[in-house]
């Protein structure tokens, strides 16, 4: 008999990588192992020298077809020494975890994304030839007039679950078609392992509804909220007292470090960091308890607890995981060591 092994990878599509996958019929008993693909079709390498390494880097069930089938996360290699392939962001992040890994970074990373009509091209729920009702009733809504989407959403988190992914929440966001799951605590490299999954699989599931699913980081323009990715972060030491909150807040800070971040945040970041709908301007830095128009949150209960963890509310919705989290571990763990 025989099981399906879905080989998964990160593309080299620019500016924003895209997930890509194909079939590999295994034997039962036989493992996943290293794989290859055609670099020159996913803007990985040159028709001359085109073939690109996979390297399995983290498997779990495959909720979709579910029984003995895997889905199989894998890193890019180069065929020369089997070096991580310039787009291969996971390796930075291994880098990372091994270097401060003893300060047990974990990660929060809240996923936006937009639903798009396939007829249309406009989110869900807006009318062919206008607009909906302003913002104000959708977030967190319910009811067939303010919710578009939701049997997408409750059979994407069932996947999750099923494959085994750290997902901790979903809801409706401030824009009509718009929607949100967690991914998390987890640390700097599964945190983005298990956010790709979640990716991949929410393309699949949206398949089926032929649906399209957008993390473009500002769909609309106008009055019309952006998708992010606000990371919530923290270190054992933050999670046990309110001085380091504070001492990662002043080195993310830092001077240099607020570029340094933004431009590992996502493309079009200047066009959703406004400094409206809920964000700080990419151009400024601040950090603040409760406030949803700084950079970075310290939740209320964070303050009121004196422990716990910080939210960098600029990582648009199509930033890459891994990016984000290195930066983040780099420039937090470097400071608290
Ligand atoms: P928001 O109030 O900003 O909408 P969410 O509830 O959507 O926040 O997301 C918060 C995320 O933070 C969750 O994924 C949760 O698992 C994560 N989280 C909770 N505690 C910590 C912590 N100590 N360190 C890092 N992430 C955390
Ligand atoms: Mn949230
Ligand atoms: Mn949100
Ligand atoms: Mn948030």
């Amino acid at each position: 008999m025989t099981y399906r092994a879905e080989y998964i990878w990160i593309d080299g599509t620019e500016p924003t990588p895209e997930v890509r996958s194909k079939t590999k019929i295994l034997a039962d008993g036989d493992e996943p192992g290293i794989w290859g693909f055609d670099g020159s079709s996913t803007n990985q390498a040159t028709g001359d020298n085109s073939d690109v390494v996979l390297q399995p880097a983290f498997t779990c069930p495959d909720p979709i077809r579910g029984g003995d089938n895997i889905l199989v996360l894998c890193e890019t290699a180069l065929t020369a020494d089997l070096s991580p392939h310039p787009t291969n962001t996971r390796a930075a992040a291994r880098e990372a975890l091994d270097k401060y890994g003893d300060q047990e970074p974990w990660f929060g990373l809240e996923q936006e994304y937009t639903m798009l009509d396939m007829t249309t091209g406009w989110p869900a729920g807006f009318p062919p030839n206008g607009f909906p009702a302003p913002q104000g009733p959708y977030y967190c809504g319910v009811g067939a007039v303010k919710i578009h989407g939701r049997d997408l959403v409750e059979e994407h988190t069932t996947a999750c679950i099923e494959a085994g992914l750290k997902i901790s929440g979903t809801n409706a966001e401030v824009m009509p078609g718009q929607w949100e799951f967690q991914i998390g605590p987890a640390n700097t490299v599964e945190v983005g392992d298990h956010l790709w999954i979640a990716r991949y699989l929410l393309y699949r599931v949206a398949e089926k509804h032929n649906v399209e699913i957008s993390i473009a980081a500002k769909p609309m323009k106008g009055d019309w909220n952006g998708a992010g990715m606000h990371t919530n972060f923290s270190t054992k030491a933050m999670r046990e007292s309110y001085d380091p909150i504070i001492a990662a807040c002043e080195a993310i800070g830092a001077p240099g470090k607020p570029e340094e971040h933004l431009a590992g945040y996502g493309q079009g970041i200047e066009e959703r960091l406004t400094g409206a709908h809920e964000t700080q301007r990419f151009d400024q830095f601040s950090y603040g308890v409760s406030d949803r128009g700084a950079s970075i949150r310290i939740p209320w209960q964070v303050a009121q607890d004196q422990k716990g963890y910080i939210e960098d509310r600029r990582p648009n919705a199509n930033a890459d995981p891994y990016v984000v989290a290195t930066i983040m571990t780099n420039t937090v763990c470097s400071a608290l060591a």
